[in-house]
């Protein structure tokens, strides 16, 4: 059985002191109670990652990173790496989402080897994939999916160590969520696929969030559905009450 996961992308938001707030908030929620029955994940600015963790300590909000470089050190002016992301207390690091294959030119294989490098410095990765506005009009979302899959997943990938996020690009901060029939059929296809490649029993156990304008009064539909095991939410991770009500809904 797959506990569900709602994971917070605080994408590039946020001061100090708001991140002080939103951070403060959840944990009075998780020592207020009642508690969600699902795992909780927020990922913050990189700056924002050492107090966000500080915040949380004595709770189970995890905490992880919206990216990495994929070498563990180097020469790479402005990059993060996995194992400092690991030596700051994350546990998770979102790769390949649709904003950094977009901005920054993220290939599969770029994103491969990030997701590489987030498995040997013992995080998870969360490994997203996506379909435009132009590939799903043209009926190429189910061939989009299982390609970015095919391309971006790790080797040494296991139920416990990866998770994969659909985000149809479209839903994105846009307001238009995917219907309950278009993100079950992409989920299923995405098991299927991670079945073909890693074996039923890994499909079988690894979680797959969907992403794209969840908020709280769709959340339950979503969460509901055979293939979604959580989400991964933008805009409304940014407020406490509508992050826990979505995390509520599991
Ligand atoms: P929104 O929830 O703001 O649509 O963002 C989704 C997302 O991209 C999460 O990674």
């Amino acid at each position: 059985i797959r506990r569900k996961l709602i994971a917070g992308n605080w994408k590039m938001n946020g001061t100090m002191a708001d991140s002080a707030d939103l951070a403060g908030a959840l944990a009075d929620r998780w020592m207020k109670g009642p508690r969600p029955d699902c795992d909780l994940l927020v990922c913050p600015p990189f700056p924002l990652i050492v107090p966000v963790v500080a915040a949380l300590a004595g709770t189970e909000v995890a905490v992880g990173a919206q990216d990495c470089h994929a070498k563990p050190a180097g020469a790479h002016t402005g990059d993060v790496a996995a194992p400092l992301l690991s030596d700051l207390g994350c546990r998770a690091v979102i790769v390949g989402h649709s904003e950094r294959r977009a901005d920054h030119g993220e290939t599969d294989a770029i994103v491969k080897a990030k997701a590489e490098a987030a498995l040997s410095a013992g995080l998870i990765a969360i490994v997203c994939v996506g379909e435009t506005l132009e590939q799903r009009e043209a009926g190429r979302t189910l061939e989009v999916n299982r390609s970015q899959l095919r391309g971006s997943l790790p080797v040494g990938a296991t139920a416990a160590n990866i998770v994969i996020a659909y985000e149809p690009v479209w839903a994105i901060g846009t307001g238009r969520v995917a219907t309950p029939a278009q993100a079950q059929e992409v989920h299923a296809v995405l098991r299927t696929e991670l079945a073909l490649l890693l074996g039923e029993e890994l499909a079988a156990a690894t979680r797959i969030l969907y992403g794209g304008s969840m908020k709280p009064d769709n959340a339950a539909e979503l969460l509901s559905l055979a293939d979604v095991d959580g989400g991964l939410i933008g805009g409304a991770s940014l407020k406490a009450a509508d992050f826990w009500a979505i995390a509520a809904a599991c």
